[in-house]
């Protein structure tokens, strides 16, 4: 079954009750997205997801800081996220491929980063790739596919629809969250168009299993409730 629920970041400690307590949706955590400001927060991961329980806020998934999956440090903020998300009875992890100049060497090293995980937590944790473009990034899109690893797909980060379709095919056993929100041009993660409409009917008929998060930037967020009622019905008309 689908699970459908929004992003809510936070970027200090202090924020936590007002983004945390009184929440009417299921949601995906998004710590502090750059390095400066997720390490103040760092060593009050346990506190922060004691608080998140306390509010009784329902987690369907969490969001890394934004830093290197390519270098030995991963191992250790990775595992950090690993049980700050273990305290939530979480099992996804979202990651940004970083942008690297890249060689068949460093991604090496980043699947050794990703199999030491593996190995840590076997299925309890699972760490996805999310879809970016751009050629410098450790792994592509193609590249998740073909290093068979778990994927968080978002609909706003691929330009091409077919490409989207592709990968909803052929790849959604890997896919393990759906970062939902259209684009235009330049624009990303606007509320979900017609696109997106389609690809959450797709996922339901074949019986996805997975979350479905909306992402909007800030100005939209005041229709974020009304589109996932919508999702949400489309789901139980089914
Ligand atoms: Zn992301």
């Amino acid at each position: 079954m689908i699970k459908f629920g929004i992003r809510q970041s936070f970027d200090r400690i202090e924020q936590a009750e007002e983004r945390y307590a009184n929440l009417s949706m299921p949601i995906e955590v998004a710590l502090p997205y750059y390095w400066d400001i997720y390490e103040p927060v760092r060593r009050h991961l346990s506190e922060i997801a004691e608080k998140i329980k306390s509010y009784n806020a329902t987690v369907l998934s969490i969001h890394a800081v934004q830093a290197p999956i390519t270098d030995e440090k991963f191992k250790i903020w990775g595992k950090e996220i690993a049980d700050f998300a273990m305290m939530l009875v979480v099992k996804t992890i979202t990651l940004h491929p970083n942008n690297i100049n890249k060689d068949k060497d460093v991604q090496e090293k980043t699947l050794k980063n990703l199999e030491y995980f593996a190995d840590l937590y076997k299925n309890e944790i699972v760490f996805c790739i999310e879809t970016f473009e751009g050629a410098r990034r450790v792994f592509t899109p193609d590249e998740i596919v073909s290093f068979n690893l778990p994927m968080t797909l978002d609909t706003a980060h691929i330009r091409n629809d077919r490409k989207i379709w592709d990968l909803l095919k052929d790849y959604r056993e890997n896919i393990l969250n759906v970062h939902l929100s259209a684009k235009e041009g330049n624009k990303q993660h606007l509320p979900i168009d017609n696109f997106c409409k389609e690809v959450v009917s797709y996922l339901i008929e074949n019986k996805w299993d997975g979350n479905v998060i909306l992402e909007y930037l800030p100005e939209f967020h005041g229709r974020m409730l009304t589109d996932l009622e919508s999702l949400k019905s489309k789901a139980k008309e089914d």
